[in-house]
């Protein structure tokens, strides 16, 4: 094990919408709280178009000036930011350990916002395929593709985003579905079926990606679960849109999770797991909204400056 480099007071483990309201009220408390961003700053809302529903924004605002307002209010309270990711973590004598890129940081509260990654099918060359023509990101990788058909992975709110969003470029946007309606809201559903440029296909799913002899994307494998008929449909790019896994690689076996590995929410002043809060949507399975969040992230900095405070007595 390597030395302790530091001791902390508060450190916040990431930097999404959770993370940043989270060091926005820690800092404000003057914790001046040390943020690990890790290696893709800025969470879901960095990689997404208009967020329509945050309040207070009646025309809308785009997510990643969303998260840079966020974290411009933070900094001007005194948060402290590094890109340093979490890989191991643990905690003895009241304290919180923490190992980040090279070093161990110790400190006396963690909050844990570290967010969920997109998921993707899991299929054989997939690994091989992300950045050639397989992507979770419509907003970063949509301009790339213009005037060729692409598709959609999904049927949730994410994936009619995506769809909604490449129509800007794309030739064609299918959205492929594993069922026959789409879980979408009904406001954004709604949008994607009145697109003329949007095309569903129900009931099926990718079976295989198709690459060209430059290993770049160019068809996928379809089947329809009802009829089982098996076809392929050419495509430049798959956008992928099933949802997303939680974070919690680094706390694997350490903290209490659900069975699909969500952490348990648990503002744990007391106990064998003192000094620990968790926000945002590594521990929501639910609502996984950026509104949810951010009031998660609010919430653990109270109950982290409430616990720090307790020392102080
Ligand atoms: P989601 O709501 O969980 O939807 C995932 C979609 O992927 C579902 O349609 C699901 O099919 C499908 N799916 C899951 N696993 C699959 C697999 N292995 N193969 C094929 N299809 C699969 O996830 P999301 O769209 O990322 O949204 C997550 C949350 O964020 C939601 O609460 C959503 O409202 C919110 N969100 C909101 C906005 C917004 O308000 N603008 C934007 C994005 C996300 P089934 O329908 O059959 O389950």
């Amino acid at each position: 094990m390597l030395p302790l480099a530091r001791m902390e007071k508060v450190i916040i483990v990431g930097s999404g919408c959770a993370g940043l309201t989270a060091a926005i009220y820690a800092a404000r408390a003057n914790l001046s709280p040390l943020v690990l961003e890790g290696r893709q700053p800025g969470g879901q809302l960095s990689t997404t178009t208009m967020v329509e529903n945050f309040p207070g924004f009646p025309e809308g605002i785009e997510g990643p000036q969303l998260i840079l307002n966020m974290h411009k209010q933070a900094e001007n309270f005194g948060a402290r930011f590094s890109y340093a990711e979490v890989t191991d973590f643990d905690m003895a004598n009241q304290h919180v350990r923490l190992f980040a890129d090279d070093e161990w940081l110790e400190t006396q509260a963690v909050i844990i916002a570290s967010g969920a990654s997109a998921r993707y099918l899991g299929l054989e060359n997939e690994e091989k395929l992300i950045g050639h023509g397989l992507t979770s990101c419509a907003t970063c990788d949509g301009a790339f593709y213009r005037n060729v058909p692409v598709c959609v992975i999904g049927g949730g709110d994410s994936a009619a985003e995506e769809a909604l969003f490449l129509t800007r470029f794309a030739s064609k946007v299918y959205v492929i579905h594993r069922r026959d309606q789409l879980r979408a809201s009904k406001i954004m559903a709604d949008r994607v079926l009145k697109c003329e440029k949007i095309e569903p296909i129900w009931n099926t799913v990718v079976t295989h990606y198709i690459a060209d002899q430059k290993g770049e994307m160019c068809a996928v494998q379809l089947r329809n679960v009802r009829t089982k008929e098996e076809k392929q449909l050419e495509v430049a790019c798959v956008f992928v849109a099933i949802g997303h896994d939680p974070n919690t690689k680094a706390f694997a076996g350490k903290l209490e999770t659900d069975p699909e590995g969500y952490l348990l929410v648990r503002h744990l002043a007391e106990g064998k797991h003192s000094g620990v809060f968790i926000a945002g949507d590594v521990a929501d399975r639910v609502y996984k909204q950026a509104v949810t969040a951010a009031g998660s992230g609010c919430a653990a900095a109270m109950e982290a400056e409430k616990y720090l405070s307790s020392f102080e007595r």
